[in-house]
């Protein structure tokens, strides 16, 4: 082993920049973020070659005083704390003192900076930390830094260099996201003299994602504010039927930061849960807004990590933030025909117009199924009559968070008042139900027991938003408008043996009845449970692998809580001895080995979705089929149950349930409205 040296400043200057300076992104955020401590209104990032030989950053905030200067580029030199306290109430953005040494050590650093009450400003130039120039110049006050040939003295970092296009979209989205997370300040984005983003600075949020993201995708997004436990979330979401193929969108910013962080995100992916396709992702821009102390932003070099003193009531905000702001806006609206550009054969190009076209979810399966008024029918019953006493068990708490708020849709969010966090999909009827006939144990993503848990906390919650209840003024008097009666629709009729067709006010409704029947199925057994089994005959044990086996045992708990029995002396054969009754028509050879299928796939992957994969299974294989006959009478049943539940609008799988042509879309269609 050679002997012990200690690292030349140079070297340890070159080992600690690595830390914070991965690439040319990784400048332009702490330069931006230097701008923003600074106070600045107006920031203009400039790169060239994806930043690798030039980045330039202006900005108009306080500058830095001749004599401060090369102090800034010395590491651990910072004006934004002093104290051990400080590190604990950290409001800038900045506060440890290395991005600037960082950057000066592997690259041309030039400064031109000036404080507002100086004739003169600063001119100063580093090479590799070393200083080159400090002089008194002319310039406008604020600060402008010029970065040049990043890592020229670390070859080793120049050979992780992306393609310039790639290192120069890095920039871009950080910026983007910056820009998102301070809509106060004006931005404006060069990238090899094309300008590429500005933003206004008018302070609004809908105007920074509309320059950042464009017309449409501002369009379908709808607007977050909520208020729980001291913690603000506000912002705006995506409407579900505008989700995502990744992640890319979802924008989290704690305290005008931005950050990465899985708390937040599965909060949002759960909120969404149930209403968007499967395979698809909510994109949102979120502010998370909560005391500086809970939260420790020192975690991570580059503070795009933070941790939470408890993620808990974050990951609960956010929930509800989420979920409260997709219900207000009423999902069903989201069922918009699809816009597609078409041309009539006849028509000439410049004739072209736009017409909708509905987009009608293909259910493909087709087999035998037990009668739907069994199940649909009892579901019924038991809604209409919970419906009913739930309205005269409103208590008084409950009268006057209604009666201290002007919401949009009064009648809408008074429904929704009634919706508690641990029924977090569901709805005031089927809440009931749970009252009425307890489940052996209800069946709980284990994700979504989160915000149960905090049960003396969220004892009054309520669908209605609280930020804006605070808003509200004045207060309106303390009336009690009793929630509004189901909705009848009027049947006319089936087509292609699957999608039923009502009509209501304005409204033609059309509904998927496997998807909407699945999605009833569905909610209820997650929410009672089974509450019966039926024995059956199965005198044959069903062979399954070892591992499949071994995980139906580990399993069978659970499954005796759904009204299964099983018979596992013969492993790995199988007997079944009862099945839940909604099922038990169904041949256990399939279903079965489907069950521990499931089971030994999610072995490694613990995925608490697990279980509401199997309660899908089940759902899907009792619900009603396309091409199934069925009574007018039955259908009209279904549509009734799934349009008064404001919470299905999708099957379990995430496609959607229903959709809407209103009587001005038909008009349109047919020239009697332009
Ligand atoms: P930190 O931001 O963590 O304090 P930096 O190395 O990024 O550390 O910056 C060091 C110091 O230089 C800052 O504390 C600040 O006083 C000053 N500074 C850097 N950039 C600017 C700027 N654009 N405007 C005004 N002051 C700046
Ligand atoms: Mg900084």
């Amino acid at each position: 082993m050679p002997a012990i040296n200690l690292l030349s400043k140079e070297i340890s200057e070159l080992i600690a920049a690595g830390e914070v300076i991965e690439r040319p992104s990784s400048v332009i955020k702490e330069l931006i973020e230097n701008s923003i401590d600074a106070g600045a209104t107006h920031i203009t990032v400039e790169i060239k070659r994806g930043g690798s030989t030039f980045i330039r950053v202006t900005d108009d905030g306080c500058g830095i005083a001749f004599d401060d200067v090369p102090k800034a580029f010395l590491r651990h030199a910072t004006s934004k704390i002093t104290s051990r306290e400080d590190l604990n109430s950290i409001l800038t953005l900045g506060f440890r003192g290395e991005a600037l040494a960082s950057v000066c050590a592997v690259s041309k650093v030039e400064i031109m900076t000036k404080q507002k009450d100086d004739e003169l400003g600063t001119h100063y130039i580093t090479e590799g930390s070393q200083e080159v120039m400090h002089e008194k110049t002319g310039c406008p006050d604020g600060t402008t830094i010029i970065i040049r040939d990043l890592f020229y003295n670390v070859p080793a970092r120049q050979k992780f260099m992306k393609k310039d296009t790639v290192e120069g979209n890095m920039v871009s989205s950080i910026v983007d996201k910056i820009a998102l997370s301070h809509p106060e300040i004006s931005f404006r984005m060069i990238r090899d003299n094309k300008a590429e983003l500005s933003t206004s600075g008018d302070g609004n949020l809908y105007s920074s994602i509309f320059a950042v993201y464009g017309k449409n995708f501002a369009a379908d997004m709808i607007e977050v504010d909520y208020e729980l436990d001291g913690i603000r979330v506000s912002g705006y979401c995506v409407k579900p039927l505008y989700s995502k193929a990744n992640r890319v969108f979802q924008n989290f910013f704690v305290n005008e930061r931005y950050i990465k962080s899985q708390v937040c995100a599965s909060a949002l992916e759960e909120a969404y849960k149930g209403v968007i396709m499967v395979g698809k992702f909510p994109a949102c821009v979120l502010k998370i807004g909560l005391a500086p102390d809970t939260v420790d932003v020192n975690v991570h070099p580059a503070k795009v990590e933070v941790r939470f003193s408890d993620d808990k009531p974050i990951y609960n905000c956010i929930y509800f933030a989420v979920k409260s702001a997709l219900m207000k806006a009423g999902m069903i609206y989201d069922f918009e025909l699809e816009k597609t550009a078409f041309s009539k054969s006849s028509a000439s190009e410049s004739e072209k117009e736009e017409v909708y076209q509905p987009q009608i979810p293909v259910v493909p399966e087709k087999s035998e199924k037990p009668p739907l008024q069994n199940v649909v029918s009892d579901i019924s019953k038991e809604v209409f009559k919970e419906n009913k006493a739930e309205q005269s068990q409103q208590t008084v708490d409950e009268v006057s968070v209604c009666n201290n708020t002007k919401p949009e849709k009064p009648e809408n969010l008074f429904e929704n008042n009634n919706v508690r966090p641990q029924n977090l999909s569901a709805v005031p009827a089927y809440t009931a139900v749970i009252k009425e006939n307890p489940p052996i144990k209800p069946i709980v993503h284990s994700r979504i027991e989160e915000p149960v848990k905090n049960e003396e906390k969220v004892e009054n919650f309520s669908y209605i938003n609280r930020a804006s209840l605070q808003k509200t003024e004045p207060a309106p008097e303390k009336t009690f408008k009793p929630a509004e009666e189901k909705k009848e629709l009027r049947y006319i009729g089936e087509a292609f043996k699957g999608y039923i067709i009502s009509e209501i006010d304005d409204k033609i409704v059309i509904v998927d009845k496997h998807a909407a029947h699945e999605r009833i199925i569905f909610e209820r057994l997650k929410k009672q449970g089974y509450e019966s089994s039926q024995l059956i005959m199965c005198a044959e044990g069903i062979l399954l692998s070892l591992d499949e086996a071994d995980a139906l045992s580990e399993n069978r708990e659970l499954l005796e809580k759904m009204g299964f029995s099983l018979d596992l002396t013969n492993s790995p054969y199988v007997t079944v001895k009862a099945l839940p009754s909604i099922i038990a028509h169904l041949n256990p050879d399939e279903l079965i080995p489907e069950l521990a299928e499931n089971f030994r796939k999610n072995k490694l992957d613990p995925r608490p979705e697990a279980i509401d994969d199997i309660l899908h299974t089940v759902a899907c294989k009792a619900a009603i089929k396309m091409n199934d006959k069925n009574s007018s009478l039955e259908l009209e049943k279904l549509v009734n149950d799934v349009y008064n539940d404001e919470n299905i609008r999708h099957c379990p799988h995430g496609r959607p349930v229903m959709f809407v042509i209103t009587k001005y879309e038909l008009e349109k269609q047919f020239r009697r409205k332009v």
